[in-house]
């Protein structure tokens, strides 16, 4: 296939640039003979040549460099180093030619519906395996196509048994030449053992678990492929489960390099790759490649076709490094696409809503300035940024749709209200939503008291309200005499009617979806929407993954903040922390203590809350007042232990993470969290914002079990050093992947295919900026140029975010 020969230059400057690099400036005494591996790079020269998209002087020239490459004599090497590297940019700078990236012609239509039809559509899978297979996550025949492979195995280069290794990995390809059950150990546990020769050594292995399936499965005279590590210390040759496939006579996955797939149990890996070699052989070309021409030239990219051809089944002479990392032209050619028309659907939904009339609120500040006269503290420059900003959006005819970031006690409060205050002084109606009735209650507390002088009063509406309360608020926010209502998820559901709601604001909005910042803007006539989170993120994703929303970063401390101090400690230290605990009670401060789990599982030996809240009470906080606060508990019950501790009637609170969102309890000055490794850094982060309120220095104790290693501990003693929110959710970020960031499930974004918000930043940023530079030319997408994008579009964010409202 041509497209895929794009990979000659790419591989051609991956085998050659470093080399260069390192012979331009490195002095060492002796070089490797080997340094420059010249034969493989007048191969790769010779085949860029032959594509023809890379500058043929630059080629030649380079060859020739090469050829005689002054490998002892210093300075020549320097010199002669540094032209090479030369060349290499020219050849960075080849165009593409149009061919590399053929787009699709002809109509989209069909294609777009097959890849949405169910994965039945694919050869060798009857209504069973589509059942198997779905409950594995893979419902269409377009999952099936963007099920890459995990791993590759280079079947080119297979370890004979005798040359093995003990502790390292290696494929090895043999025989069964015998099977067998025993029992062993001295809990005479059945394990299937099985011996596999290569015609030169044998190779034991063994299983604990599912024998019955691998008895099956393996005959005296079965060819195998296994992948495993070697054993030490057993006195043979051994391999503990290793993956397994049996090799069908009829195919040929020796000599290659094969691509492995994560697949359903019951299925087997030779199954699974069948299925997907299906669906590329019977739509892979069709697949539709519609991204601009220039776009793909200038980012070096081929087309879907080719790249899933590559992907899924590489050709033999591929490098298989840049396949594994997933790094290579024909996986960053897809992970391109899928990150185009994510940045894509996002900025036309910004720019729908930016269309949209709104309300425009322009106050002169009157309440605000009173309520700031009246403050016991100058607001932070951040502060004053973010209100500028807010102030600038609520003047404009178009609803605001802004998300504030700001670390846990950055003050977003006091920013909400001074916002609330120029909504109401233009004669519009205010809502501020929270997750929890303790917050909703807090804010009405804590905003009542600011708004009191200014003879504005708020009211509250949370599911505590009882009924005839209630009917009086209804009646005051319908007849638009209450401006400015507090509460919970009890504002969005039935019976609420605003005369005039201007400005919606959802504090927390991690804890919301976006159905319901729907469900909020639903409530008045394009109401300007002001988010808030303390949830932190990084800067670069939070850009790409709230593309639709304009950011404001609260990014200052109010300053003589006492900062909190976080100790990372082990197991054995635990009587040394209550102790501390303890004296902090007896002082008349309260603390927490967080487990991970609510109850303990057969699964796992984790401490619990239950169980803790349970022992803790008869041993090391016998006679002082406990109280147990987790997820599973009522919603009424739960405010009702949160009252008893805000009150201080409770002195220390056993919890699991339900305590993470912003409760304010000035008194708690000490919080432990148990097995500490189990929680995401940016969780603990959020979760020590509890303590650190009052005046008081606050303590944090990370218990580390040891579970996670040393390494676990390590991670957790950035905690130790670094405050900012940002930085520890960067740290997060490349420790567990985005996943594990707060919120971003909830954040109603179609699930990435292919791409790894990790692995793939750069790509995103590019993504990003063509997107940008493409909807300066047609921003709603209305050219006819455009039309396949939309499609394509469409069918990818399957209306997913009201796309319905664009254009
Ligand atoms: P968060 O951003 O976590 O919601 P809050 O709004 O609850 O933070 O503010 C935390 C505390 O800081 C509150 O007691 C608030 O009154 C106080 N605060 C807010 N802004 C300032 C400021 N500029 N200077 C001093 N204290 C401030
Ligand atoms: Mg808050």
């Amino acid at each position: 296939m041509e497209a895929r020969s794009v990979s000659a230059v790419d591989q051609l400057l991956r085998i050659v640039e470093p080399p260069l690099r390192y012979l331009a400036t490195a002095r060492p005494r002796r070089l490797a003979p080997n340094a420059l591996p010249t034969a493989r790079i007048f191969e790769l020269i010779d085949r860029a040549a032959e594509e023809g998209r890379a500058d043929r002087g630059a080629l030649e020239r380079l060859r020739a460099l090469v050829a005689d490459f002054p490998l002892d004599a210093e300075d020549a090497r320097h010199r002669r180093a540094a032209e090479g590297l030369r060349e290499i940019e020219r050849l960075k700078q080849s165009p593409v030619p149009a061919t590399l990236y053929a787009a699709t012609d002809g109509d989209l239509g069909p294609a777009l519906a097959l890849l949405a039809a169910s994965a039945q559509f694919v050869k060798g899978v009857g209504p069973k395996r589509a059942e198997q297979l779905a409950r594995f996550g893979i419902a269409t025949v377009e999952d099936v196509l963007y099920h890459l492979p995990f791993r590759y195995e280079d079947r080119r280069s297979l370890t004979p048994i005798a040359q093995l290794v003990p502790g390292s990995e290696a494929t090895v390809a043999a025989e069964i030449v015998a099977v067998g059950t025993s029992y062993a150990g001295r809990r005479r546990r059945r394990v299937l053992e099985a011996k596999a020769s290569d015609g030169g050594a044998v190779l034991t292995l063994t299983w604990f678990h599912q024998i019955g399936y691998f008895e099956q499965k393996l005959k005296t005279g079965t060819r195998i492929v296994l992948h495993g590590k070697l054993e030490t210390g057993y006195g043979r040759r051994q391999m503990i489960h290793p993956e397994v496939e049996v090799l069908d006579c009829t195919e040929d996955e020796l000599g290659r390099i094969v691509p492995i797939y994560e697949k359903p149990t019951e299925m087997s890996v030779g199954a699974m790759r069948k299925i997907v070699h299906a669906a590329r052989a019977e739509i892979g070309e069709r697949l539709p490649s519609v991204l601009p021409a220039d776009v793909a030239a200038r980012r070096r990219l081929v087309d879907l076709a080719a790249a899933f051809a590559e992907v899924h089944e590489p050709e033999r002479d591929a490098d298989v490094e840049p396949l594994n990392q997933g790094r290579s032209a024909a996986h960053r050619s897809i992970v391109f696409d899928e990150l185009f028309f994510l940045e894509l659907g996002m900025m036309l939904r910004k720019h729908s809503i930016a269309e949209e009339p709104g309300i425009a609120l322009r106050s002169r500040g009157e309440l605000g300035g009173q309520l700031r006269r009246r403050l016991p503290f100058r607001l932070t420059r951040a502060q004053e940024r973010v209100l500028g900003e807010i102030a600038g959006d609520m003047a404009e005819p178009h609803p605001m749709n802004r998300l504030i970031q700001g670390d846990v006690g950055s003050g977003k409060t006091v920013v909400a209200a001074l916002a609330a205050l120029d909504a109401i002084e233009c004669g519009y109606q205010v809502a501020l939503m929270a997750p929890t009735e303790i917050l909703a209650e807090q804010h009405y507390a804590t905003v009542g008291a600011w708004l009191e002088p200014l003879a504005i009063e708020p009211v509250l509406l949370t599911g505590r309200i009882k009924t005839a309360a209630r009917t009086r608020v209804y009646a005051a926010l319908a007849s638009g005499e209450a401006p400015f209502l507090v509460g919970t998820h009890a504002i969005i559901q039935e019976g609420v009617r605003f005369a005039r709601l201007g400005l919606g604001i959802i504090d927390e909005q991690h804890r919301f979806g976006v159905l319901q910042r729907k469900a909020l803007k639903g409530l008045g006539q394009n109401p300007d929407i002001l988010l808030m989170t303390a949830t932190p993120i990084p800067r670069t994703l939070a850009m790409t993954l709230y593309g639709d929303l304009d950011l404001s970063f609260l990014d200052e401390l109010p300053p003589g903040r006492q900062p909190i101090e976080t100790r990372v400690v082990r197991e054995r230290d635990r009587e040394r922390v209550y102790a501390r605990v303890r004296a902090a009670l007896d002082r008349g401060e309260q603390a927490y203590l967080v487990f991970p789990l609510v109850e303990e599982s057969e699964a796992t030996d984790l401490r619990s809350a239950k169980a803790m809240a349970r022992d803790l009470a008869t041993s090391a906080f016998r006679g002082y007042r406990l109280g147990l606060l987790h997820g599973q508990m009522k919603s009424d019950e739960k405010d009702a232990v949160m009252r008893r501790f805000q009150a201080g009637d409770c002195q220390l609170l056993v919890a699991t993470t339900v305590i993470e969102v912003g409760v304010d309890v000035p008194n708690a000055t000490l919080m432990v969290v148990d097995h500490a490794e189990q929680f995401g850094l940016a969780q603990l982060h959020q979760l020590r914002g509890r303590v650190g309120r009052g005046a008081k220095q606050s303590l944090c104790v990370l218990v580390s079990t040891g579970r996670a290693g040393p390494q676990g501990y390590e991670r957790l003693k950035l905690l130790e050093r670094e405050t900012r929110g940002s930085a520890i959710a960067e740290a997060d970020l490349e420790h567990r992947g985005p996943g594990e960031l707060l919120g971003l499930r909830q954040s109603g974004l179609p699930d990435f295919r292919a791409a790894n918000l990790v692995r793939d930043v750069r790509i995103l940023e590019q993504a990003r900026q063509e997107v940008e530079a493409y909807l300066r030319s047609d921003p709603v997408l209305r050219a006819p140029d455009s039309h396949r994008l939309r499609q394509v579009l469409e069918h990818r964010w399957r209306g997913r975010l009201g796309l319905a409202q664009v254009g």
